[in-house]
């Protein structure tokens, strides 16, 4: 935060998540003020590696990432039941009252496995038991459909059809192209002649009809039917589509705040409208589409200017939205990057992310030295 932080010395600033963005903005504001980080689980789940970890054994040892050892008593296990803003307090779902100055919204966004961990799932051992449970399943079945061709289907495809060449690996979307949003068609072309020359089988523009009758647990083959009268026959569904924000913890005084999607509405400070010292980044709020984990670091480092710009009377910083960089990886050798304007591939792809689904940087992140 630089100088004039002893101003804030004595502020006690509450961060109510600790995925990406909470993880970040704690690590910017520690040692600076009285910091209290919350979260139902105790480990981060680096979910930028789950479909990895769904696949290769033992990967999932290098995505869970215990908070024990990260920031001592500052950090504090629990559900949030609610924020408070007309008493500036977090509520736990024990009871517990926790008093802040400022808080920083980041309880994220839910899926379904295995991009996203339930979050139910509190402990690391459960988290494992999830992994290895999926990656018997993909390992057992022949035919696998994946419905939903966004980054997170199509890194799905790519590292089952990698691993295990024989399969049948078949995505459908109702999309008319792969991972869609403002992106360059290069990028998608990169992504598509990769998948397909994995054998990946890819099917656009159809919805598929019976999704709510599909096993997702794995426990039977089925026959995925679409809209415009496809069949496939399937042993194992894997859902890779239908995120929504984490609203628990803010939907009993943030209603008025909150939009069809439960994301809290933010300024362009990353206050959520109508509060000062209520901050909201990270997937829970509206400031971005597509979500993604670089934003919610970018919106971290813009609520910590911020956070001491009110103490300091200084000047608010807006957060402008990142377009046009995203990176899917196609297996561990694998992928496309786009950074503005450039396009690149599999060389550029596999060292940034897909050698090791940059795993390392989260451990550091959390004060700890990575599992090999
Ligand atoms: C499979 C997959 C791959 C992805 N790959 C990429 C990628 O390569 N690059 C990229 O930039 N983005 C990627 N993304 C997107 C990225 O993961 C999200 O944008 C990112 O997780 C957002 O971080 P966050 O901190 O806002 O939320 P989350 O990561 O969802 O973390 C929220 C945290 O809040 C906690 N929480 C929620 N509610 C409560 C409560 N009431 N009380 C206490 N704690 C609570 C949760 O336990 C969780 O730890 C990927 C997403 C998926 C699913």
């Amino acid at each position: 935060m630089g100088g004039g932080s002893s101003v804030i010395r004595e502020k006690r600033v509450v961060i109510v998540g600790c995925g990406y963005a909470g993880a970040n903005m704690a690590k910017l504001l520690m040692g600076k003020c009285k910091v209290t980080i919350i979260d139902s689980r105790e480990y981060f789940h680096h979910c930028i590696g789950s479909l990895r970890a769904s696949v290769e054994p033992g990967f999932e040892n290098k995505i869970l990432v215990p908070f024990a050892q990260a920031w001592g008593d500052s950090f504090k296990q629990g559900k949030v039941e609610t924020v408070d803003p007309e008493k500036n307090v977090v509520i736990l779902e024990t009871g517990e009252e926790i008093p802040y100055d400022y808080v920083v919204i980041a309880t994220g966004s839910s899926g379904p496995f295995p991009g996203k961990l339930g979050l139910n799932v509190i402990t690391i051992e459960d988290a494992k038991t999830h992994f290895k449970k999926i990656q018997e399943q993909i390992k057992a079945a022949d035919k696998i459909t994946i419905i939903g061709a966004g980054a997170v289907g199509v890194e799905m495809a790519g590292e089952i059809a990698v691993d295990y060449p024989k399969k049948e690996v078949t995505v459908v979307t109702n999309a008319e192209n792969v991972v869609n949003g403002p992106f360059k068609d290069k990028l998608r072309d990169s992504i598509k002649k990769q998948l397909t020359d994995l054998g990946v089988k890819l099917v656009f523009d159809e919805t598929v009809a019976n999704l709510s009758e599909l096993p997702k647990d794995g426990s039977s083959p089925c026959v995925v039917k679409t809209n415009k009268g496809t069949e496939i026959n399937t042993d194992l569904v894997i859902v890779c589509i239908g995120m929504s924000s984490n609203c628990d913890a803010y939907k009993e005084y943030f209603a008025d705040c909150m939009d069809d999607y439960n994301n809290l509405k933010v300024n362009q400070y990353l206050q959520v409208e109508g509060y000062s010292n209520v901050f909201a980044i990270g997937d829970c709020n509206d400031a971005t589409s597509p979500k993604m984990a670089l934003k919610a670091e970018g919106q971290s480092e813009i609520v910590a200017k911020n956070i001491k710009a009110l103490e300091t009377k200084g000047s608010l910083s807006p957060y402008k939205e990142l377009t046009s960089i995203i990176s899917v990886s196609i297996g561990r050798n694998g992928g496309a990057t786009q950074l503005k304007a450039a396009i690149m591939g599999s060389f550029f792809t596999k060292k940034l992310k897909s050698n090791d689904m940059m795993y390392g940087k989260f451990w550091s992140l959390l004060n700890q030295k990575a599992p090999h």
